[in-house]
């Protein structure tokens, strides 16, 4: 069945069924152990909230419960910087699908240092860096701007998140110290490193992220009605969720759900349908390639059941 969502009242049903479908999906992967603090997840959590533009949410199940943004940050750190740099970011980050896992080095040597995509690893770094060079403090703009779209004052960094990847983080130090050595990267390692984890620990549920997503479906207007992104901007950040948002799997992922997404190794996916609504899903247990299994499936069941998607 398909049921092509006009009125907004209908998304609430949607959730409802979504939500009840993969309460009899068995397999909903496992969370993420690299970084020990997130390890203790309960697999069988999921929240899912989708906001209009005017801010009204919807949401279902654990949609209000804070879980660890990881990646998912990476949007917004290049929303931001993109709006300050504009073209001249792109010399130092490509927008390319690097058909390879979110932490890999392989590319880097070929490629003189400079990373794929903003959404893996060490194009994120990249971001974050140039973000902290323009503002003397990347992690505190970002919050700033989180606090700001989702209107909740009291989002936050987990310490204890950001201190227990900084102590398994060699694999982001070899990242960023690898393209320091080529003078992509400005700032000393260990400052970008803390801005970086820092970052990553953002504390949020569905719900706020769903709103702090707004400004890409509202084509680059912030929630207060100013703008951040240029029209094409908001486009073209889109455009690399769609294509890399969900790393060696974002074929798959546009194939399933048919929209710009962002995914996080704490269980989470952002979701645009430009122009209409966001989307958040969580559900802490990832597939291989550290994709939320539930979120995945969840995203997937709702643009088929609503018809909503950019195809
Ligand atoms: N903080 C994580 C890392 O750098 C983010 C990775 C992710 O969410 N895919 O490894």
């Amino acid at each position: 069945m398909i049921m092509t969502t006009t009125s907004s009242h209908a998304f609430q049903p949607v959730l409802e069924r979504i939500a009840e479908e993969l309460e009899h999906t068995p397999g909903r992967g496992r969370p993420a152990d690299y970084i020990p603090a997130l390890a203790a997840r309960d697999p069988r959590s999921f929240g899912m909230a989708v906001a209009e533009l005017d801010g009204t949410v919807y949401g279902v199940g654990d949609w209000r419960e804070p879980f660890s943004t990881q990646s998912i940050t990476k949007v917004f750190t290049l929303a931001l910087e993109l709006s300050r740099e504009g073209d001249t970011l792109w010399e130092h980050v490509g927008r390319e699908p690097s058909g390879n896992p979110f932490n890999s080095l392989v590319q880097l040597e070929y490629e003189n240092g400079i990373p794929r995509n903003p959404f893996i690893n060490a194009g994120a770094l990249v971001v974050t860096d140039r973000l902290h060079t323009r503002t003397d403090d990347a992690a505190g703009e970002f919050l700033a701007f989180l606090r700001a779209e989702s209107g909740n004052p009291r989002l936050a960094f987990d310490e204890e998140v950001a201190a227990s990847e900084s102590a398994h983080g060699d694999r982001n130090a070899a990242l960023a110290h690898f393209m320091a050595s080529y003078g992509n990267i400005g700032n000393p390692v260990p400052v970008l490193l803390d801005q970086y984890f820092r970052q990553c620990s953002l504390s949020a549920s569905c719900a706020d992220l769903a709103l702090a997503t707004s400004f890409l479906a509202r084509h680059g207007i912030r929630a207060d009605g100013t703008r951040l992104l240029t029209r094409s901007q908001a486009k073209q950040v889109n455009a690399v969720m769609l294509t890399c948002g969900t790393y060696d799997a974002a074929g798959d992922f546009a194939y399933r759900v048919g929209l710009p997404g962002k995914s996080g190794v704490g269980g989470g996916i952002i979701a645009v349908v430009p122009g209409r609504c966001t989307l958040c899903v969580w559900g802490p247990g990832l597939d291989e390639r550290g994709n939320s299994v539930a979120g995945v499936a969840a995203l997937d069941r709702f643009t088929t059941l609503t018809g909503l998607s950019v195809f």
